[in-house]
């Protein structure tokens, strides 16, 4: 039975994408449901969502932001009130057509983003500086008809937090917007162990309805990015065609300056792909519903049992530990916690007790340490730490080993070919030779990096001269 568990598994060099599927339902993270690009979130994919939820809401109130709720439904003559934005957006909207028989006389759209939302409200409560600024942020649930889905990668419905607000002036909202792009990229670093390079989306790719779109990007196991998190500058945009208005210090009337930043259940899409092994999920301690499994051996055996929920009962304030006390084979409950990515299994049975140990195996490194029981509950700490930052460096070293420099387009379709991963290279700033790299390489730009390198003087496609080094890959 053991055996078998861990032949289910499709090797991820072998098909990743397969491998993906495998993980995420066998450690029972997601089940699929009867709408083509709908998940069920299970208990323990949904226990990691809260963990990521409670310390990104954390950041957020402590930047100042109060958490509000919208209305699911938008007519659709408040959608159509920003061009740009509606035009992006409509190939991706559900819409509602009936109550009940009833075909009612104005469509409803169900949020894909609640801009025009914000937008409307924002336009009731704002009147003058002295109203401003306003921080709003949003947990719901929104829905885009994705042609193609993944479960948390892309899915028709998912679950995210979206920040609009409303500022006195653009520098204002300049700040704004770098400012919540850090929390996310501290969220993914220190939480979730993902490292990622932070930049500005060309034109072509920033939000519909945008002044500016910056991003964090990373990239998964396979050498393909993902977007990881995004935060847009809106400029007065939506503010000028909902008539935002308000009286500045001079005593004028002008729009205001708005943000809006959004984070979702794709992340852990991102974490199992950045981690995770041909054992299964493999989790950061930090985002960890489970840190170390208690599995009793030889549990028939007088004092096992008593000695490890003693353990248990001593551990459970410093550390978060569950105890597997039901009657499967302990290497049954050894694949099981590997499948689930729980970052440390501690070991004990009748020997263990005898000599006053516990024996810790790492998730990460299959390591195995013996640890006296006076020195158990340092020595989970410690290696939870390590752990994390081991993720963290692990994942950060496969990053620069698939990132390379191109200064004409054999090295770069040469690179993408043979390494896959992020193509650093020169662009002239237009869109044809974007659309031009994508046809041929199927590599599309990720960002322009506030870290910038001048790598030549040129485009890499067109030749003429270029300034910006642009990060290129294909991407989920
Ligand atoms: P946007 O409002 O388009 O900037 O999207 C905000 C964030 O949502 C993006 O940065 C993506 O990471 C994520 N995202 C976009 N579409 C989906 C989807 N279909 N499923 C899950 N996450 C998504």
């Amino acid at each position: 039975m053991t055996k078998k568990m861990v032949e289910k598994i499709t090797n991820m060099d072998e098909d990743f994408a397969q491998w993906y599927t495998d993980v995420v339902t066998k450690a029972e993270l997601v089940d699929y449901s009867s709408v083509r690009g709908s998940m069920i979130i299970r208990p323990y994919g949904y226990a990691i969502w809260e963990r990521i939820k409670d310390a990104l809401d954390t950041q957020i109130k402590e930047t100042g932001h109060e958490n509000v709720y919208m209305p699911l439904l938008i007519p659709e003559s408040l959608l159509q009130k920003e061009k740009d934005h509606i035009e992006g957006f409509a190939p991706e909207v559900a819409w509602v057509t009936h109550g009940g028989d009833e075909k009612l006389a104005e469509r409803l759209c169900i949020r894909p983003t609640s801009e025009v939302l914000f937008a409307e409200h924002y336009k009731n409560i704002i009147h003058s500086y002295r109203d401003l600024p306003k921080l709003y942020n949003q947990w719901a649930n929104v829905i885009r008809w994705e042609k193609t889905t993944r479960p948390f990668l892309r899915t028709l419905e998912f679950l995210w937090q979206e920040g609009h607000t409303c500022h006195e002036t653009e520098e204002d909202a300049h700040e704004e917007t770098v400012k919540m792009l850090e929390v996310y990229a501290e969220i993914c670093e220190r939480l979730l162990a993902i490292p990622v390079v932070k930049g500005r989306k060309t034109e072509k790719e920033k939000f519909a309805g945008a002044k500016y779109t910056y991003t964090i990007e990373s990239l998964m196991h396979d050498g393909k990015a993902l977007q990881s998190g995004t935060s847009h500058n809106l400029g007065t945009g939506f503010a000028e065609s909902f008539g935002i208005e308000f009286l500045n210090r001079e005593g004028k009337l002008q729009p205001v300056h708005q943000t809006s930043w959004g984070f979702t259940t794709r992340i852990i899409g991102a974490m199992i792909m950045v981690h995770g092994d041909d054992k299964g999920l493999v989790l950061p301690p930090e985002v960890a519903p489970i840190q170390v499994l208690i599995v009793p051996i030889a549990q028939h055996k007088e004092g096992v049992l008593d000695a490890a929920y003693d353990l248990h009962h001593s551990l459970k304030s410093s550390v978060r530990i569950a105890i597997d006390a039901s009657d499967k084979k302990p290497g049954w409950k050894f694949n099981e916690s590997e499948m689930k990515g729980i970052p440390l299994r501690l070991e004990i049975g009748p020997k263990d007790i005898e000599e006053k140990k516990v024996v810790l195996v790492r998730r990460d490194t299959g390591e195995k340490i013996q640890v006296e029981n006076e020195k158990i509950e340092a020595e989970i700490s410690r290696l939870l730490k390590e752990i994390q930052e081991n993720l963290y460096n692990k994942a950060l070293g496969h990053r620069i080993s698939k990132t390379a420099a191109a200064v004409t387009m054999d090295e770069f379709t040469g690179n993408l070919t043979k390494n896959g991963g992020f193509i650093n290279a020169m662009w002239c700033g237009k869109q044809s030779c974007e659309d031009q790299i994508k046809e041929q390489t199927q590599a599309t730009s990720r960002c322009i990096p506030f870290e910038q390198e001048q790598l030549s003087e040129v485009c890499v496609y067109c030749s003429e001269p270029a300034d910006k080094m642009v990060v290129w890959a294909k991407a989920y």
